[in-house]
C-alpha cells in the first residue's frame, strides 16, 4: 500500500521532503522543500531562504540584511 502523500508545506508553498535525492541537501529539503542542488536553483536562493527563515525569527530584527555602515576592515582599506 503506497504511503499518503504529505499535505505540508514550506512557507513558499513547496511540498516539505522528509527524504532528499541524492547529493542534495537533506536538512533543505526538510525545511525548505527544495535546495541549491535542485534543477533551475542557485545556491543564492537557497542562502537567501536560510536568511529570511532566521530573520523571522528575530524579534525587533532590521528590516534589512545589509549592515548600516562598511566594517572597521572595510574602511581601513579604503
Ligand atoms: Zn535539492
Amino acid at each position: 500500500m503506497a504511503s499518503t502523500p504529505s499535505t505540508e508545506t514550506a512557507p513558499n508553498g513547496r511540498p516539505l521532503e522528509h527524504t532528499a535525492p541524492p547529493g542534495h541537501s537533506l536538512i533543505a529539503h526538510q525545511i525548505h522543500g527544495w535546495c541549491a542542488a535542485c534543477p533551475d536553483v542557485e545556491l543564492w536562493e537557497e542562502l537567501h531562504a536560510w536568511r529570511q527563515r532566521e530573520r523571522a525569527t528575530v524579534v525587533d530584527g532590521p528590516f534589512t540584511d545589509r549592515a548600516p555602515v562598511p566594517s572597521r576592515e572595510v574602511a581601513a582599506h579604503g
